[in-house]
């Protein structure tokens, strides 16, 4: 079923105005913007109009040989060869000039060759061996050695971090904590706090993996005693929601009600207060988690699995979602407008814990196609929505917040 397809660029100059826009948000003081986003949008510019603006790719849609229990590995390769920025990045090569380390990034170029396979023109319908590239990703992860089934969700973690640190913008190496904290009392605006560690976090870990799929999550702590609010802000690649109970009113759920659980005000008192720093002791707070900045890809991981005190337990209640315009502006800041993502591809857990099965399904040029291993079919919409979803990839759309 291959068909020819090619990456969209219609002008170089509105595509490098766009991506800007999107990806990193660029606000008038331009405070917290990734110093070399500039440059290597305009190395992509001279790139695409080196390659005659269009990469010829093939369709995608080609399957990856399962190497003793890599349904796993298969299932997200799948879901990240069709985030189309990540995709072009590593086709393009771009990662060559843009890292900041004279090590071969050994795991990018094993990844790249992957997706080299999967969007060859002239593949056809043969699989494509991931062997070599798991391989090399296992002498970086030595957790993942052995042949037993892992998780999908704890393999993208890995799979990004090390990625993003062969291909880091940063020198590592020098990394420095600039500066003392600032003092309780001393602080300025929220959104102005929330940049300034935005940036401090950009000045260490900078690459194609954080403009992408980098967020950032506000803790507030709310003090009953004297009011005050504190707040931490710390950076995501995925937001793990938890599935609310099944009840006998209530067979299915939604992923709203997910994201509500997530962002629910939490109590904490007794033992579990925390410290105000206002009042100088513990006091009776409560606590909530907000998203402060939005990634432009949206990894939202189901957790399925809970630990219970012997043994881990999989929910199998289903949860609905929307294809198109999940608006997570509530979750968002106070004044944020509307913020918008499409999925483009999931992940799918079928099974039990011990004896289970990942698949993935990815939006493609004209409806979507299911990939189970080497073996790629077409599915429908409807079949999208099960109890087995566990990892959606959503892209952000158009975003009204506040920047
Ligand atoms: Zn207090």
């Amino acid at each position: 079923m291959p068909r020819a397809a090619s990456t969209h660029m219609d002008n170089p100059c509105q595509a490098l105005y766009r991506s800007l826009l999107n990806q990193n948000g660029v606000q008038p003081e331009g405070t917290d913007i990734s110093q070399s986003v500039l440059y290597t949008s305009l190395m992509g510019l001279l790139l695409v109009a080196d390659k005659e603006k269009e990469l010829p790719l093939g369709s995608g849609q080609v399957g990856l040989r399962n190497v003793g229990n890599t349904c796993f590995l298969n299932a997200i390769v799948q879901c990240l060869s069709h985030t189309q920025s990540l995709r072009d990045y590593c086709l393009t090569k771009m990662y060559l000039q843009d890292m900041n380390s004279s090590q071969e990034p050994e795991l990018m170029n094993e990844f790249t060759k992957v997706l080299e396979g999967l969007w060859d023109v002239n593949r056809g319908d043969s699989t494509v061996n991931p062997g070599k590239f798991y391989h090399v990703f296992k002498e970086a992860v030595p957790y993942f050695s052995g042949y037993s089934q892992q998780d999908a969700q704890e393999f993208l973690r890995f799979l990004l971090d090390c990625l993003h640190t062969e291909i880091n913008r940063r020198h590592t190496q020098c990394t420095s904590i600039k500066g003392s904290l600032e003092p309780a009392f001393n602080r300025f605006r929220l959104s102005e706090e929330a940049s300034a560690m935005w940036k401090k976090h950009l000045d260490r870990d900078d690459s194609i993996i954080v403009d992408l799929f980098s967020g950032q999550l506000r803790s507030s702590l709310h003090c009953s005693v004297c009011s005050h609010y504190s707040n931490t802000f710390d950076v995501f690649c995925d937001l793990s929601l938890p599935i609310p109970k099944r009840t006998e009113s209530r067979t299915t759920v939604t992923l709203r009600e997910c994201l509500d659980l997530f962002s629910q005000e939490e109590s904490l008192e007794k033992e579990n207060s925390p410290m105000c720093e206002r009042c100088n002791r513990c006091t009776k707070s409560t606590k909530r988690l907000t998203i402060q900045r939005f990634p432009k890809i949206l990894v939202i991981h189901l957790n399925r699995f809970t630990m219970t005190r012997f043994s881990i337990c999989k929910s199998t209640v289903p949860v609905s979602f929307p294809l198109t315009d999940l608006d997570l502006g509530r979750f968002g800041p106070a004044d944020c407008g509307s913020v918008l993502y499409d999925l483009y591809a999931l992940c799918n857990h079928a099974g039990t814990v011990n004896m289970g099965h990942y698949t993935a399904a990815c939006r493609e040029q004209v409806g979507w196609c299911c990939y189970n291993d080497s073996c790629v079919t077409r599915i429908s919409e409807e079949q999208l929505q099960s109890s087995q979803a566990y990892i959606l990839f959503y892209h952000l759309k158009n975003s009204t917040a506040r920047k």
